[in-house]
């Protein structure tokens, strides 16, 4: 086992994974931009070094800064978490050229499944069943690119091979407006990801997004850890997510489970991953991989009872998974709402000091926040500031539970969406439970304030 590990992030996730390697006895080693010098975990650190000035592209996605702070602390492996240099695969092999573990997929993973195109080719051949859609990047020709459009069927939807947190999609619904659409698409995504390609979809109407977590060793052993339902989206980034899915058929579950595995070992994916899946009419459609450990993870490690990062250091460290896929049974139910600092409705970030925080607390409620009475939250980074998953043998116990710890938490000098929560979690719909990807934005059109 490592006994020293650099924790390449910041935040929530930092502080997570800051505690797993505590509790496995490996000093963790944080690191910090001039912003994030009083956080929670800077100051729990044995050992903590200053990356640079506030701006992520001179601190948090600066290699250099990076791979040197690992160097000077003498660790042996570099956790990136999520977002930032997570899913770099330029980053991953410099960490291991630099004689680092890089917790994490091999760069070569990375790098197929960060291109949409070629992560979509390696499912199919793989048996994993996809969105119908162009068989790779869209030709410059226009008129082949309006026969697959007319062969597909409308809507369909272009995105960036490269595209990611939401960005670089457009839904075209008719023939008329498709060629432009498409050049749109291309030069926006040329100039956000430096990669122009993009490819064609067929746009589903009204699915649930489901993904399922899975986890491999670099011994050829996969399992699957359920699914998760994350459909409660806004512009196309997850707001609130649950496990298992309400009224999914653990039978196809199952079966679109044992095809992620499948491909796993296939493709030699080591490491803590993710299938994101659309789910419509009872049928699987992949959309995308994620090669690292997610925001949600906490709802996947509640109703299984397996430590996701704690797992993901075991197995970068070339242990065998601790656990077979018999040994993996779902107990309960659990869900995630993800806190931000932003006006609950209108959804303009909300930073600055928070002069009061009440954590909740109780059977089955876990907190993931770096906050504390009197930190600042600073302008510079995303606006989730925590997440509140609540665990219940029934879905209705976790709703009730998660009810419970949201009338409890107290934020103050800022504004977070703890407010929209509360009435989401009470929203006839929602505690049905089902909802599509466009619920949310629905509802909230309805309920315009
Ligand atoms: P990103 O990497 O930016 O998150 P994804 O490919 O995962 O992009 O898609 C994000 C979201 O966009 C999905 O959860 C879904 O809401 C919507 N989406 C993507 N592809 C389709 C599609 N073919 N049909 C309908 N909605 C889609």
């Amino acid at each position: 086992m490592f006994k020293k590990i650099l924790v390449a992030n910041r935040g929530e996730i930092a502080l997570r994974i800051q505690r797993a390697c505590s509790e496995l006895g490996i000093t963790a080693v944080m690191v910090y931009s001039e912003a994030d010098r009083d956080a929670k975990y800077v100051k729990l650190a044995e050992e903590a070094v200053c990356i640079g000035p506030a701006p992520s592209a001179q601190s948090y996605l600066n290699m250099p800064a990076l791979i040197s702070a690992a160097e000077v602390t003498d660790a042996e492996a570099i956790h990136p978490g999520y977002g930032f240099l997570s899913e770099n695969a330029d980053f991953a092999e410099r960490v291991e050229k630099s004689g680092f573990q890089f917790i994490g997929p091999t760069p070569e993973s990375i790098r197929m499944m960060g291109d949409k195109v070629s992560a979509k080719q390696a499912m199919i051949k793989a048996g994993v069943p996809c969105v119908p859609g162009s068989e790779g990047e869209l030709p410059d020709d226009a008129t082949q690119v309006r026969r697959l459009a007319k062969t597909i069927g409308y809507p369909v939807i272009i995105k960036a091979a490269g595209g990611g947190g939401g960005r670089g999609m457009r839904v075209v619904h008719t023939d008329a407006a498709l060629i432009n659409a498409v050049q749109m698409t291309k030069a926006e995504a040329g100039a956000a990801f430096g990669n122009p390609a993009v490819y064609m979809e067929k746009y589903l109407q009204n699915p649930r997004h489901i993904e399922i977590q899975i986890l491999a060793d670099k011994h050829k052993n996969a399992v699957y850890l359920g699914e998760r339902d994350c459909s409660m989206q806004r512009r196309h980034q997850k707001v609130i997510e649950e496990a298992p899915a309400p009224g999914i058929a653990r039978r196809l579950i199952e079966r679109v489970g044992e095809r992620c595995v499948a491909a796993c070992k296939k493709i030699g994916y080591r490491g803590a991953g993710t299938f994101e899946f659309l789910y419509e009419n009872g049928e699987f459609y992949f959309i995308e991989m994620n090669t690292r450990v997610q925001v949600e993870h906490p709802v996947t490690e509640f109703i299984t009872g397996v430590d996701i990062v704690r797992t993901q250091i075991m197995v970068a460290a070339g242990e065998k998974l601790p656990f077979t896929q018999r040994q993996i049974q779902i107990r309960g139910h659990a869900i995630e709402c993800r806190i931000n600092a932003e006006d609950p409705f209108q959804f303009t970030p909300s930073p600055g000091r928070i002069t009061t925080w009440h954590q909740p607390g109780g059977p089955g409620v876990r907190v993931d926040s770096h906050i504390y009475t009197n930190y600042f939250v600073p302008p510079n980074y995303d606006s989730m500031i925590g997440k509140l998953i609540a665990h219940g043998d029934t879905r209705e116990q976790a709703l009730a539970r998660m009810r419970t710890a949201l009338n409890e938490a107290v934020v103050e000098g800022i504004q977070c969406n703890i407010p929209l929560h509360r009435e989401l979690m009470v929203d006839a719909s929602f505690v049905a439970g089902g909802t599509n990807i466009h619920y949310l934005e629905a509802w909230l059109a309805q309920h315009k304030r």
